[in-house]
């Protein structure tokens, strides 16, 4: 996808420190964090939307989530807790047409669902 904005950052062509890479997933700081840590855990395979995933996708949604988990401990929320989300389709807000896991920490974030 040469006109999404994450396929853009995952490929270095957009301006953007990883937080974290592997061969199937980047993670990066979002650009308008709503908490003192916020970070977007990724696939590098362009996927539009939880709508989107296949039975094929579970492994690798798996393995976002265990990045969030390490990310969380290395940047020392986890132990105060921390919250994570999955926007997918208009009602949710989702802005970014690839999917993306928001890991969100720092403070106390509000009450929610
Ligand atoms: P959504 O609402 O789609 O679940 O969340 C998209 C997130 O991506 C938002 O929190 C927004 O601040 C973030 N975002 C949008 N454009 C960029 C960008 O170019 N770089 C980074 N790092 N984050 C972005
Ligand atoms: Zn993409």
């Amino acid at each position: 996808m040469t006109d999404c904005i994450f396929c853009g950052i995952i490929n270095k062509q957009s301006p953007g420190e990883l937080e974290y890479e592997d061969a199937a997933i980047a993670a990066f700081n979002d650009i308008n964090p709503k908490a003192k840590v916020h970070i977007l855990i990724v696939p590098k395979k362009h996927i539009s939307s939880v709508t989107e995933l296949e039975e094929s996708d579970v492994e690798l949604v798996g393995r976002m989530v265990m990045v969030a988990k390490k990310l969380a401990e290395d940047k020392g929320i986890a132990d105060d807790g921390y919250r994570l989300i999955f926007n997918a389709g208009k009602h949710s807000g989702q802005f970014v047409d690839h999917i993306h896991l928001h890991l969100m920490g720092g403070g106390p974030l509000g009450g929610m669902v």
